[in-house]
């Protein structure tokens, strides 16, 4: 090995092959430095044993083949319509392949070089379609035959040099002082940088590449997860002294003995983690994840319940009027035997209301609002807010729920999920919260019978959803409602309730509920709905927030590929309520991406929450699922929230074990 003559954060350009053209091309991934460089990992790696003679494969087969090349030529001209035709063999036998659009191959590809190929064997006369392929030059043969790396293509920088680069790096770098601890490394088996950034590029065996990159992924989990660690020490140190303890959980007692039905073990469980928060001392941060319909919001009051007894008050923060108004009516229900009184604050509130609200606010103790955003504006001042709850957490952007709990003084702060999302990566995105999960849903609810139906079949869900409303139960039809053809879509949903109302619903009451209705409209249409006056409710999405309707029993999704999974699970979670047998029919009209219909099969076939997120999570990666992108496409860099679960628990027990002072936080990980 030569000299250690690379540093860590040295430019790219200090590596062979990498000109100013290239570095500002990786550049342009945010690879700055040969340690980032390093820290871009194979996508995947070739085995020495998948290397097939060329003989044996079969067509239908995918291979990989170690040849020569025997002859190319260009089959057909034109860009766009070119073909190249290349033959390749080895001692076994001979073989076609076709690449399209890329005449170039023809002049660039020497007769007699030997390459890598890498496709399916497929048509007759059978050919490999456009295959990939690389090129060995002499004297980089020897990497062949062992495990080769593949890369991410950078554009305009063939395979070949990309990996004389890593090897370069490899071979000339001062290796850092390792950011993972040393006794931790020895404790749970894994390599130190050096080994593992040599094994992950050039591995030996398959064993050496799969230990360093679970010691990587490790790295990754860690990290975060320190930060996280960090964050919670800190709020730690501010604990206060908890006030009115003892009149805080009588109130809790009583809150619990009045309620009408019995909790659920889970509920029972995150509400004994709550008192614990509340007489703790130190402020609660605390996130509930719970499968739609788990009841969240009792759960909640409780905990309402106890600050309010304890003498402070308690805030209830909620995306819609909607929900606001069902919140306030719930707690109204819960409370006012109690002698508590509840609040509510919304943006349309005549003045003398609000000037009432805000009054109770700044002036009295022991009370509880309820409100929308019109909670968060600054007129709206608190004398002792002692919990603040923000329900439909993901709703809201972070800066903005944390307004809330900044209206007291080390405010407990409770956040409730909108959907369930798996403990990976609740843990990976809410890692410096407390987290509290409801896996299970009250007795007695019955998985909501769902069938997925296409054009004719459509029939037999307005003709279920007809016999549910003859039998005195309710129903919903819903709309999608996307931003690029909201107008129409709108409209859509206009048109059908008028249909449906006018047509084959006409001896019933129809409803239409939509989010651009004056909010009073909408709030009288949902009153009437829960009044029974309404027997059928067309909709577009902004049914789906956590309204809760419990003699609904049929939901008919129209277009349902056009929604997500976890918000089809959302949406499916407005029936089911009660102990009434439910049903969602999930209907699609023409060609529908294979995509979705596998969201809907994961429908038809699973009723858990937590399970229906994870396949979300493998169906479309953890940015999307929560619509929120600020931890990059994938989420994670390297890590896998479904396969690297067990490595994630120890990290995060790990770094919430560490004490002592932080180092600076290695350089993110990248796949690729
Ligand atoms: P979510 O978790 O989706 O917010 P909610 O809090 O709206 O669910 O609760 C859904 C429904 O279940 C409500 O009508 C609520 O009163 C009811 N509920 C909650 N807990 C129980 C329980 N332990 N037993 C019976 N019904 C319950
Ligand atoms: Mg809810």
């Amino acid at each position: 090995m030569s000299a250690n003559t690379i540093a860590w954060n040295d430019p790219l350009s200090v590596l062979p092959g990498i000109g100013p053209a290239r570095e500002a091309e990786i550049a342009g991934r945010g690879v700055l430095t040969v340690g980032d460089f390093l820290r871009v990992f194979p996508r995947e790696y070739i085995l020495p044993g998948e290397k097939r003679p060329v003989a044996d494969v079969r067509p239908g087969e995918k291979a990989v083949l170690d040849v020569r090349l025997r002859s190319i030529r260009l089959l057909r001209k034109g860009w766009r319509r070119s073909v190249v035709e290349g033959e390749v063999g080895d001692e076994t036998g001979e073989v076609r392949c076709l690449w399209f659009q890329v005449p170039y191959l023809a002049r660039t590809l020497r007769p007699g070089s030997r390459m890598i190929v890498q496709g399916a064997l497929s048509g007759s006369p059978p050919a490999f379609l456009h295959p990939r392929f690389e090129v060995v030059r002499d004297g980089e043969a020897a990497d062949f035959e062992r495990i080769l790396p593949r890369y991410a293509p950078v554009p305009r920088m063939p395979p070949r040099l990309l990996r004389k680069a890593i090897r370069h790096a490899l071979d000339h770098l001062r290796v850092p002082a390792d950011p993972l601890p040393a006794d931790l490394r020895r404790r749970h088996d894994l390599p130190g940088l050096a080994d593992a950034l040599r094994a992950v590029h050039r591995p030996e065996t398959a064993e050496e590449a799969g230990l360093a990159r679970r010691r990587f992924v490790f790295e990754e989990l860690y990290t975060l997860q320190r930060v996280f660690a960090k964050a919670r020490r800190e709020r730690r140190r501010r604990t206060k002294r908890p006030a009115g303890a003892k009149k805080g959980d009588a109130a809790l007692g009583r809150f619990l003995r009045a309620l009408p039905f019995a909790l659920t073990a889970d509920q029972e469980g995150v509400i004994d983690e709550l008192r614990e928060d509340l007489r703790s001392g130190r402020p609660m941060e605390r996130l509930i994840i719970g499968d739609v319909g788990s009841g969240k919001t009792v759960v909640a009051a409780a905990a309402m319940a106890h600050a309010v007894g304890a003498g402070g008050q308690a805030a209830l923060l909620v995306p819609t009027e909607v929900l606001a108004r069902q919140h306030h009516q719930t707690l109204n229900e819960r409370f006012s035997p109690l002698g508590v009184a509840v609040h509510l604050l919304t943006g349309d509130l005549p003045a003398a209301e609000r000037r009432g609200v805000l009054e109770a606010a700044a002036g009295g103790g022991g009370a509880l609002f309820v409100g929308t955003h019109a909670l968060l504006e600054e007129g709206v001042r608190f004398r002792k807010l002692t919990l603040a709850v923000v329900d439909e957490q993901h709703r809201f952007g972070v800066r903005q729920r944390s307004v809330l709990p900044a209206k007291g003084e080390k405010t407990h702060f409770l956040l409730l999920s909108a959907t369930p999302i798996p403990r990976s990566l609740a843990l990976t995105l809410y890692g410096d919260l407390d987290l509290s999960f409801i896996r299970t849903l009250p007795p007695g609810r019955k998985p909501v019978a769902t069938r997925r139906l296409s054009g004719k079949e459509r029939k037999e869900a307005y003709a279920a959803l007809r016999g549910r409303l003859s039998a005195g139960e309710q129903g919903f039809v819903l709309f999608p409602l996307v931003e690029d053809s909201e107008k129409s879509d709108r409209r859509a949903a206009v048109t059908a309730a008028r249909k449906l109302a006018e047509g084959y619903f006409r001896d019933f009451t129809v409803g239409l509920l939509h989010g651009r209705m004056p909010v009073a409209e909408r709030i009288d249409t949902v009153d009437r709905v829960r009044s029974g006056e309404i027997d059928l409710l067309v909709s577009t999405t902004v049914v789906e927030v956590g309204v809760d309707l419990p003699r609904a029993t049929v939901m008919v999704v129209e277009h349902a590929d056009r929604f997500g999974l976890s918000q089809l699970h959302q949406i499916r979670g407005r029936v089911g309520r009660s102990r009434l047998p439910s049903f969602c029919f999930l209907l699609t009209d023409g060609p529908v991406t294979d995509q979705a219909e596998e969201r809907l099969a994961v429908l038809e076939r699973e009723h858990d929450g937590f399970r229906i997120a994870e396949a979300d999570l493998r169906l479309r990666g953890p940015g999307d699922l929560l619509g929120e992108r600020q931890h990059g496409p994938s989420g994670m860099g390297i890590a896998d929230l479904l396969a690297d679960t067990d490595l994630l628990e120890l990290a995060r027990r790990e770094a919430f074990a560490f004490e002592g002072d932080d180092p600076p936080l290695p350089a993110p990980l990248r796949s690729g």
